[in-house]
């Protein structure tokens, strides 16, 4: 199945989300959001978003509040409420958060989250309203053993699994992060991450019946590889690590995206 066949979505809004990972104080994040606002304010055809630590979101919720810049958690747990010392429930953060994001790989493999953990964190999200992105991806030893699009498949199933219909397309988006190019400044080559994002798209619609989600690549995007990314068809935007704290760097890999949204 083409990528078309599966609901490509090179005409829909492109999303870039930052994750800020576990940087900054409260102070700084407060200074860095601003700056993202700031500096991305002229930036049209894109959604952004900025996912920061916990401690920052009610006070970055009020700072962001009526401007373009949505605001998302990290993580959340699958429970509502309860003796969980330590988690947060997606209800905790509905109706003045947008986003949650799922999946992480620093989370599956560094905190050794299974695949139908992130299953039940995204059905929790889903149901409690937030939009929710999950992360997906191999690791080096998978893409060395040819495993990845059954890798990529495990996951994906295991994050769908929980619910009796998919959720709307327009509250869920794949984030396709290849562990190795994490945090390690090797970004997936354009080629390899269209390979990737297009299979999860045809994945999507074969297994799932969910056509028409936004897929976007994560791993070292930086504004020097930005553009031959979101060249891509099957590329619908990045979530950004490092570069997302740097706030004209993200806004930059921002205005890249949008500017693919015009061209394609
Ligand atoms: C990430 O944390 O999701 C990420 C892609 O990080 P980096 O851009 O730093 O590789």
């Amino acid at each position: 199945m083409s990528a078309a066949d599966a609901g490509g979505t090179s005409d829909r809004l492109p999303l870039v989300a930052g994750n800020w990972k576990m940087n900054t104080t409260v102070e700084e994040g407060l200074r860095l959001a601003s700056d993202v606002r700031d500096a991305t304010r002229d930036v049209g055809g894109v959604e952004i978003v900025v996912l920061p630590p916990f401690t920052h979101l009610w006070p970055l919720r009020d700072l962001l509040r009526g401007s373009h810049v949505q605001l998302g958690a990290q993580d959340v747990f699958w429970e509502t409420a309860g003796a969980y010392t330590g988690e947060i429930s997606p209800l905790m953060i509905t109706g003045w958060c947008d986003f949650a994001l799922v999946g992480h790989s620093e989370r599956r493999h560094g905190r050794g989250e299974t695949d139908v953990q992130v299953g039940r964190k995204f059905a929790a999200a889903i149901a409690a309203g937030l939009s929710v992105i999950v992360a997906v991806g191999e690791t080096e030893s998978e893409r060395d053993g040819g495993q990845t699009s059954s890798v990529i498949d495990r996951q994906l199933d295991a994050a769908f699994q929980p619910f009796s219909a998919p959720p709307n397309a327009d509250v869920f988006v794949i984030a396709y992060e290849p562990v190795w190019a994490i945090g390690t400044g090797r970004t997936a080559t354009p080629d390899q991450a269209q390979e990737v994002c297009a299979h999860i798209k045809a994945r999507l619609v074969e297994r799932w019946s969910a056509p028409g989600a936004r897929v976007l690549y994560g791993g070292s995007v930086t504004v020097e590889n930005a553009a031959a990314l979101f060249a891509q068809r099957d590329l619908d935007g990045a979530l950004v690590g490092g570069a997302s704290l740097r706030a004209a760097e993200f806004a930059a890999i921002a205005t890249a995206a949008a500017a693919r949204a015009r061209v394609a």
